[in-house]
C-alpha cells in the first residue's frame, strides 16, 4: 500500500499589536507536538487597520481559528458571522473558531480562569472582591456571575470604567443567569479593605506585570484573611507580590499561569476538540518565564 504524504499543516494563531512578547505560541504548539497534531499555531502582528484583511486572510488560507489579543477583541466582532454567548454578554472575543462556513467569536478569558479555580474552589453562593475593570476583569467578572456567585465587588482605579463593568454586571449578566446577583462599585483611593466575609479576592489588574515585577496592590495587608481564596491573573511573574502576600497570609492561590494555560486548552478544544494537557502546556511556559 502506498503511503499517502501529506506537508500541509492546520493553521491557527494570534493576531495582535504587540505581539511579540505574548508566549502563546510556546504554550499551544506544546501541545500540539504532545498530542501528534501536525498543526502549527503562528504569533502574527496585526495593526488595527489591517484586521479586516488579516481576518479575510485567514479565512482564505483555512484557518482553524485564531486568537484576538490587544487591541483587536472588540473590532473582531463584526467581521464574524456570530458569537458564543459569554462573548456576547462581554462584548468581546479573543478566540475565534471556525464551525462549517461560519466563523463564530468566543471568549475564553474568563472561563479558563473559572476552570482553573474551580477543580479548588466552588464558586457558587460566593463573596468576591476583583481589582480592575479592564478586559480581564470584564471577562472574569461575568463567567463567576454565570457560575453562580452572590456578590461581587468592582474595585478599579478609574471610576467611569468601574461603574460601566458594574453596571454590565448589575443589568445584562444579572439578567442572564439564575441566581440573585448583587453588584458594587468601589473606589480604589488609598490601600483598599477587604471586607470581612469575603470569599474569593482576584487581581484582574496588570500590576506586577514584568517589568514591573516590585509593583503590588494597594491594599491593607491585615485585611487579607487566611480563609480568604486568592487569584492573581499575571502569568509573567506567575509568583507576584500579591500572591507572595496572599500565601503569607495562609491563603490559597492560583495564579496567572494557571489561567493562561486553562484558557489555552479551552481554545485547542475549540479548534480541534482534543483536550489538551494542561501539565505539558504549563511546563512550557515555565521554560519560558524561567518560572
Ligand atoms: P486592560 O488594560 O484592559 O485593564 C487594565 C486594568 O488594570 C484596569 O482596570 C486598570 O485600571 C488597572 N490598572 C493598571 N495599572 C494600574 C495601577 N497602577 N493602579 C491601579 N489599577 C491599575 O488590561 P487587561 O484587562 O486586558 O489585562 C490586565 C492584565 O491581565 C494584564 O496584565 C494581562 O497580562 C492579564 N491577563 C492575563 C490572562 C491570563 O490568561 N493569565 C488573560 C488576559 C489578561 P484603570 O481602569 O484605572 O486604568
Amino acid at each position: 500500500m502506498t503511503k499517502v504524504l501529506n506537508f500541509k499543516q492546520e493553521l491557527t494563531g494570534a493576531f495582535g499589536q504587540p505581539i511579540a512578547e505574548n508566549p502563546t505560541q510556546v504554550m499551544v504548539e506544546s501541545a500540539y507536538h504532545h498530542h501528534n497534531l501536525d498543526w502549527r499555531y503562528l504569533s502574527i502582528e496585526v495593526a488595527p487597520e489591517g484586521l479586516a484583511a488579516a481576518v479575510a486572510g485567514a479565512k482564505a488560507m483555512g484557518f482553524v481559528g485564531f486568537n484576538c489579543t490587544i487591541p483587536h477583541k472588540v473590532s473582531v466582532i463584526p467581521l464574524l458571522d456570530g458569537l458564543g454567548d459569554s462573548a456576547s454578554l462581554m462584548g468581546a472575543v479573543n478566540c475565534v473558531v471556525r464551525r462549517g462556513d461560519q466563523w463564530i467569536g468566543e471568549n475564553t478569558d474568563g472561563k479558563g480562569f473559572v476552570e482553573s479555580l474551580a477543580l479548588r474552589f466552588n464558586p457558587a453562593g460566593k463573596k468576591v472582591v476583583l481589582f480592575g475593570a479592564g478586559g480581564a476583569a470584564r471577562a472574569i467578572s461575568v463567567e463567576l456571575s454565570l457560575a453562580g456567585i452572590s456578590e461581587i465587588t468592582i474595585v478599579n482605579r478609574t471610576e467611569e470604567r468601574g461603574r460601566e463593568l458594574t453596571n454590565l454586571l448589575t443589568t445584562r449578566v444579572a439578567e442572564n443567569v439564575s441566581q440573585p446577583l448583587h453588584a458594587h462599585f468601589s473606589p480604589w483611593d488609598g490601600d483598599f479593605r477587604i471586607p470581612e466575609g469575603t470569599d474569593l479576592v482576584v487581581n484582574a489588574t496588570s500590576i506586577g506585570l514584568y517589568p514591573h515585577t516590585e509593583d503590588t496592590l494597594p491594599i491593607v495587608r491585615e485585611t487579607l484573611r487566611e480563609s480568604m481564596f486568592v487569584a492573581d491573573v499575571i502569568p509573567n511573574p506567575p509568583e507576584t507580590q500579591f500572591i507572595q502576600m496572599a500565601k503569607a497570609s495562609g491563603c490559597e492561590v492560583i495564579d496567572g499561569l494557571e489561567m493562561l494555560v486553562a484558557q489555552g486548552v479551552i481554545g485547542i478544544r475549540h479548534w480541534s476538540g482534543i483536550d489538551a494537557d494542561p501539565r505539558v502546556m504549563r511546563q512550557a511556559l515555565e521554560r519560558v518565564f524561567e518560572a
